[in-house]
């Protein structure tokens, strides 16, 4: 941990201090720092500072959405004796270079990314929750349908015209290597991952819940008690689907204009 609180990982030792990867995946050497301990949990709140993720047509940014939904799954799972790191605590841009690098210095039992979406197919009946594991990975699948049986139940409970893919649920995305098409589950490999789609912040009505913090609690309250029930039970998760074939888009963390805070 850098001594503005940053978590950040460490490449090497030197009589210099501590080499790690910043933020903006540049390299630096801290002379100061405090060793973090391996967490049952890593939590990864996506997007951040100006690299915004989705804006919802009320002006909500998904990086601001993404951090206190994030903040309440840790506050939950601390709740409950599991230790949580993040891989931003604030509104900071981070690399996903970084992060992923992160995750695999700690070697978490569990990976959860936290998003929300946008670019639905159309009008569901029921949540287009979506999360997505890690294709070799019984243990990420597991998980991923925990987090989504947990969410989808608990947003339920909200009577708006829901939105979403018509292949939502708990699945995989492979790229033309058949590997994981996401970052942070392709390059965390050896801890089961997961990316969870909570909600669309492109569509109004969702927007405009997810603008208010009972509901980000409801969502984050709901996530914890997945990744809860991952770590003590062996509850099977539910809502695993085939994924259609999708196009490659351009899903955003890269460096570009990236400007690394004080350290
Ligand atoms: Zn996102």
């Amino acid at each position: 941990m850098s001594p503005h609180g940053y978590a950040l990982p460490v490449d090497a030792r030197t009589p210099q201090g501590w080499v790690v990867e910043t933020p903006c995946g540049n390299t630096a050497t801290l002379a100061a720092g405090t060793p973090i301990a391996t967490p049952a949990v890593v939590l990864d709140p996506g997007h951040g500072g100006g690299e915004t993720g989705a804006v919802g047509p009320n002006h909500l940014r998904e990086a601001v959405v993404n951090l206190a939904v994030s903040n309440v799954v840790k506050a939950t799972l601390e709740a409950n004796g599991v230790t949580v790191v993040m891989t931003r605590a604030d509104d900071t841009r981070v690399v996903l270079t970084t992060r992923s690098a992160l995750v695999r210095k700690l070697r978490p039992a569990a990976m959860v990314s936290i998003h929300h979406n946008s670019s639905p197919d159309g009008p569901r009946n029921d949540p287009g929750t979506e999360t997505y594991y890690q294709y070799r990975s019984p243990q990420a699948k597991r998980l991923a349908g925990l987090i989504y049986e947990e969410v989808v139940h608990a947003l339920s409970q909200y009577q708006i015209p829901w939105v979403g893919l018509v292949d939502a649920g708990a699945k995989y995305r492979l790229n033309s290597q058949g590997g994981d098409y996401y970052h942070m589950l392709r390059e965390t490999a050896g801890t089961p991952s997961v990316i969870a789609e909570l909600a669309y912040i492109s569509d109004p009505p969702e927007a405009d819940l997810l603008a208010r913090p009972d509901v980000q609690r409801v969502e984050g309250e709901a996530v914890a008690r997945g990744i809860l029930r991952y770590l003590r039970t062996q509850d099977p998760g539910s809502g695993y689907v085939t994924p259609l074939p999708r196009p490659s888009t351009d899903n955003g963390g890269g460096s570009e204009g990236c400007v690394d805070p004080a350290l």
